[in-house]
This record gives C-alpha cells, sequence and structure tokens, in this order.
C-alpha cells in the first residue's frame, strides 16, 4: 500500500516510474471504502478520478513535464462549488443540487492537474464545531471514534488523517479548518481575509469566511496555498497586495524573531492544563533557539465569542435568505400562498443549528436591536483591528492554543451549543481581524487524543506564518 509523504517524495516516485497515477488513485479510493464508518465523505467521484490519473500517466510517459499538483489527490469541503458535481452544504435544502459552475480556487488546482477525489461532510452551512450538524449524520474522529473530529471542516480533517486524501480544502470563518486540524492531529491553515477568490464557495458569512487547507506535510499546505492564492476579477473583495511573487515556503527556516502570547488567553481556566504545559515548554523550545517571546496583556478577549457570534449569525440570516424553495434546493409542494410556501421549504430544509443562528442573526438585525448588538458588536471588531496593527508594530506573531480541549465525545456538547460557542475563542481571532493563522500538530494527550498550536501573523505575511512554522515544526519535512 502507497504511504504519502509529500508531494515532493510522491512526484520523485512519479517520476522514476516506481508508482502511477491509477495504482494511487486506486488506493486511496478502496482505502475510502474501507472507512465508510466514519462519514467523511458524502460523495466519491471514483469514476471521473480514476479517468484522470490514467490521462495523467499517459501524459507522463508521452513525456510531458507535470504540473505542481501532478496526480496530487484533494478532497474538498461539500460547501465549495465544482461544475456538474452536487453540491449540498451538508444541508437538506440542498440536497441534489448540482453546481453550475467551479470555484474560482478550485479551479486554479484543477489546473495544476489535481485528481479531485470527493466531496467531504461537515457542519450544515459550515456552523458549528463537531460535524454532529450535518444532515447526513455526524462524521468520527479516526484517532477514536467515540470522538467528534471538530467541525466544520470536520469530514475534511478526518480524510487528511485517516489518509483517504493527500491534501483538502475546506473553509474557515471562525475556525473551522484550524480546530477540526487541531482535533485530529494535522495542519489546517486559514490564509488572511481576502487572500483566496470565494468565489463559488457557498457563503456563510462573507466578511469572515475564507477557503483553507489542511494536509499533513508543511510544505504541501504551503505549496497548494500558493496556487490558490490569485487574483480572481469574480472575488471584489479579494486583498489588492501583489501576487505574482508569491513564494510561500522559504527555502531555511528563516531567522528567528519575535513573539508574543496573550496572558488572559494561556491563564483562561477554561483551557486545560496539559494543553497550557506543553504550549508553554515549546514555546520554550523556541526561546532556546533563539526566538524572543514575550508574554502581553490582551483584554479583549471577553468580547470575541460574542463579537463573532453576532456578526456572523446577522451575516449568515442574510446570506441563507436565498434558499426559498424556488431557485435552489428542494421544494414542498401544496403550499398555496407564498409565505407558507417559504416557511414549509425552510422550516423542513434547515436543520437545528442553522435555524438558531438565522433567528439569532434576524434578531439582531431587527430595527429595535441593530445599535444594541450589531453596531457594537462592529465597534468591538474596528477596536480588535487597531490592536492587531499595534501588536504588529511590534511582534512577527502570536502564538496560542487552538482549542481549550482536545476532541469531545460525540453527543456530550450537544445540548450546550454556547459551550461549544465558547471553546472558540482561540479561533475566532484571526477572522475578526483578517489576518492568516495555522494550527500545527503539537502533541499527543494523556487522554489519547492529539492537540496543537496556532501562530497568527500580520495581514499579508503568510510566507512568514510558514517559515515561523517551520521552526515550530521542523520534523515535518518531507525530506531531500
Ligand atoms: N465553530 C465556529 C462556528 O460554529 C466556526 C465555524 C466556521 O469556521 N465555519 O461558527
Amino acid at each position: 500500500m502507497f504511504i504519502f509523504s509529500g508531494i515532493r517524495n510522491y512526484h520523485r516516485q512519479l517520476e522514476s516510474s516506481r508508482v502511477d497515477c491509477v495504482t494511487i488513485v486506486s488506493d486511496y479510493i478502496s482505502r475510502i471504502h474501507s472507512n465508510k464508518k466514519l462519514n467523511a465523505f458524502l460523495e466519491v467521484f471514483e469514476q471521473e478520478a480514476l479517468e484522470k490519473a490514467a490521462k495523467l500517466d499517459a501524459e507522463r510517459k508521452l513525456g510531458i513535464p507535470m504540473k505542481k499538483l501532478h496526480g496530487v489527490v484533494v478532497a474538498i469541503k461539500d460547501v465549495i462549488c465544482y461544475k456538474d458535481h452536487k453540491v449540498s452544504a451538508a444541508s437538506r435544502i440542498l440536497k441534489d443540487f448540482t453546481s453550475l459552475f467551479t470555484a474560482s480556487a478550485l479551479q486554479y488546482l484543477i489546473d495544476e492537474d489535481a485528481i479531485i477525489i470527493g466531496r467531504c461532510n461537515c457542519d450544515e452551512f459550515a456552523m458549528g464545531s463537531s460535524n454532529e450538524n450535518s444532515a447526513f449524520g455526524p462524521v468520527l474522529n479516526a484517532a477514536n471514534p467515540d470522538f467528534v473530529p471538530g467541525g466544520s471542516s470536520g469530514g475534511n480533517a478526518v480524510a487528511v488523517q485517516a489518509d483517504l486524501c493527500m491534501i483538502s480544502i475546506g473553509s474557515d470563518t471562525g475556525g473551522s479548518v484550524r480546530q477540526p486540524a487541531d482535533f485530529c492531529g494535522i495542519i489546517g491553515f486559514k490564509p488572511g481575509y481576502g487572500r483566496i477568490s470565494r468565489h463559488g464557495l457557498i457563503a456563510y458569512a462573507s466578511s469572515f469566511d475564507q477557503i483553507g487547507i489542511m494536509g499533513k506535510i508543511l510544505e504541501d499546505v504551503a505549496l497548494v496555498t500558493s496556487i490558490m492564492c490569485r487574483k480572481d476579477s469574480f472575488d471584489s473583495t479579494m486583498d489588492p497586495a501583489a501576487y505574482a511573487d508569491f513564494e510561500l515556503m522559504p527555502t531555511g527556516q528563516g531567522a528567528a524573531g519575535k513573539c508574543c502570547y496573550f496572558r488572559q488567553m494561556l491563564e483562561h481556566p477554561a483551557l486545560d492544563p496539559e494543553i497550557r504545559k506543553t504550549l508553554l515548554a515549546s514555546i520554550d523550545r523556541l526561546r532556546a533557539s533563539g526566538w524572543i517571546i514575550e508574554e502581553i496583556e490582551f483584554d479583549l478577549l471577553e468580547f470575541l465569542v460574542p463579537a463573532y457570534y453576532l456578526l456572523t449569525t446577522a451575516e449568515a440570516a442574510s446570506n441563507l435568505s436565498r434558499y426559498d424553495g424556488i431557485r435552489f434546493g428542494e421544494r414542498i409542494e401544496g403550499e398555496e400562498n407564498l409565505n407558507s410556501f417559504y416557511a414549509q421549504n425552510r422550516a423542513s430544509g434547515f436543520g437545528k443549528e442553522v435555524k438558531r443562528r438565522i433567528m439569532l442573526g434576524t434578531f439582531v438585525l431587527s430595527s429595535g436591536y441593530y445599535d444594541m448588538y450589531f453596531s457594537k458588536a462592529q465597534k468591538v471588531r474596528r477596536m480588535l483591528l487597531e490592536k492587531t496593527n499595534d501588536i504588529f508594530s511590534r511582534f512577527d506573531a502570536i502564538l496560542l492554543p487552538v482549542s481549550p480541549h482536545t476532541a469531545f465525545r460525540i453527543g456530550e456538547k450537544e445540548k450546550d451549543p454556547l459551550s461549544m460557542y465558547l471553546a472558540d475563542m482561540y479561533t475566532v481571532f484571526a477572522n475578526l481581524t483578517g489576518i492568516p493563522a495555522i494550527a500545527l500538530p503539537l502533541a499527543k494527550h494523556s487522554n489519547g487524543l492529539p492537540f496543537g498550536i496556532q501562530v497568527m501573523t500580520a495581514r499579508g505575511k503568510e510566507a512568514a506564518i510558514m517559515s515561523i512554522s517551520k521552526w515550530i515544526f521542523p520534523e515535518n519535512d518531507p525530506g531531500q
């Protein structure tokens, strides 16, 4: 059975004809089948993946040079549009809906000859932290199937964790790439807002949403990111920074720099003491290798989660108003008046969590409460931006946990959405401020489950995040 150890090694094996794409793709397909109980995939594109593999094998035989992602097996979250393929956002309301076009970022990967193996299960409309909100059943963590894989990109995380693909592409509005990566012991990277086109990504909260990359090898994550970070006229919110020389992977580790961590975040009573201890030990290791690391005060911690949930639910209520049974998805027949037609479609099409967020978002936008909630949360966002600019005028990066705890048992938090929301306190900061953030696997907890460390840098500093990650995670090198 093929063991994947990075795109560079894989390409070498292809070049020397030690492996071929058809065999590799068949391997992945059979692994996906034997791990069906994990429920990571909603659909596997078997036939076409094999056809593309055969085409690439034939091209290599003819001496046609390999493109950057030649034969790389990629899984996509079920919120990314792929022309003529189903996309459901793991929701009943979009069940059997077929994409009319391909997301720009996905097209860039296909243009480099990536093989798209299937679409992954997730929380409905990317709302959740456990993958229990999918209309198609929960995903199981491959480290222990009694535990959640995290969410909302839970299927993507497990697909990488269990070697069901080489790379997976998810979305991160408040941590949905980084937190499941943390729970599954893999890498999850959310580039800064506006770096990757959102065209073709089903919207949850448009001013927060970003496509993110999950993998096991840092170099692969950097490569795939650099291919996707490209200007796109279909997304007017893209960062106007230059993309032409966007080279992410530094050849060496780069010079040691200056980082900080927030005292209030590491001292928070919700943070698992073992995670805290391991994080501090890895900070010490970094110090010993030449980095200057300072503990600083951060007095806005308690505002992060409320501001995130007020603003994202408001945006979600507006974004999801388009699912009314007329233009998209499932339709209930037999209603004679328009209002009850809409109500019936939405009541039966959306799950509990999505409904909760639509109601909350509608409430915070309502005329009597707009100023009290929505405007206030916008002001908090502004304050956070100012604070962030100040921090990055003095430091290269911020180090922090990804989640206060490791994965929890399936069903454990289902009845307590608030405690699930509060656990987003370390990830939403990057989405509120639009900065890049990466989750790197760090250690195994004494409970047997993995957890990681998170690094954030200033906007536009994706390359810096990669070189700092290399310092933290030097063993993650696929070799020469
Ligand atoms: N856990 C967060 C939420 O439930 C993150 C979601 C996301 O990033 N898509 O909203």
